[in-house]
């Protein structure tokens, strides 16, 4: 089974990970596991393209291993994109919490009506293989700014984006790993894991 290093040195992102890699024939291993806790890429917010690629090769070139990264943001129409690539550092310093940047972006949406509260969630997740070559995969999941938030489970912006069901991400609990923005992508990355495998790894239809 070949080995694929999951390049962040995030816990939530690694469990995440772990979980929907599950089908893919490669054996999983972290920076903490092989000592690379040092190698932290300076993510420049240009785009998340850009900021995953670096996070993979860095860390394939330190382990002389493929390795998988993911970047990804919130993006909001009546904001004109924003956060974005920055959603992470959004509001900060001010807003240094998940709940505090949830707060912030409902005053920055004050008086704007549900339909124009439109919004979504992209991933973009890189594979980097020895020889500096490079495979990514995007995945986007649709929905609007709720006024409130709602839901305890997930994380982030989960309680203030609702999918067009009317359900909140926090809402949904462990459905959320079958059709977030991170699991489109990753599901399409299985389909190149097993391909780089030599053995079919993922049942097509599975994304639906
Ligand atoms: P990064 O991919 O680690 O740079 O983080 C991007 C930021 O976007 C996270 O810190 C969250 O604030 C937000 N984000 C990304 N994915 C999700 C998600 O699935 N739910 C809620 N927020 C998310």
């Amino acid at each position: 089974m070949p080995t694929l290093l999951l390049a962040t040195q995030n816990a939530g992102k690694v469990r995440e990970l772990r979980e929907l890699l599950a089908p893919a024939r490669w054996r999983l291993v972290t920076p903490a596991e092989l000592g690379l806790g040092a190698v932290a890429p300076i993510e420049n917010a240009r785009s998340y393209l850009d900021n995953a690629t670096r996070k993979a090769i860095a860390f394939a070139a330190a382990a002389r291993l493929p390795a998988l990264a993911d970047d990804s943001g919130l993006e909001v129409d009546a904001l004109g994109g924003r956060p974005g690539v920055l959603s992470a550092r959004y509001g900060s310093p001010a807003a240094p919490t998940d709940a505090a940047r949830c707060a912030l972006l409902l005053r920055e949406l004050a008086g704007v009506p549900p339909a124009r509260r439109g919004a979504r969630f992209r991933a973009v997740v890189v594979l980097a293989l020895p020889g500096d070559r490079v495979v990514a995969r995007e995945g986007t999941v649709e929905g609007r700014i709720t006024l409130a938030p709602r839901g305890a489970s997930g994380f982030g912006y989960d309680p203030v984006f609702e999918l067009p069901d009317g359900r909140t991400l926090a809402e949904l609990g462990a459905e959320k790993q079958a059709l977030s923005h991170r699991a489109l992508a990753t599901h399409a990355m299985i389909e190149v894991l097993g391909a780089l495998a030599g053995a079919p790894s993922h049942t097509p239809g599975d994304l639906a």
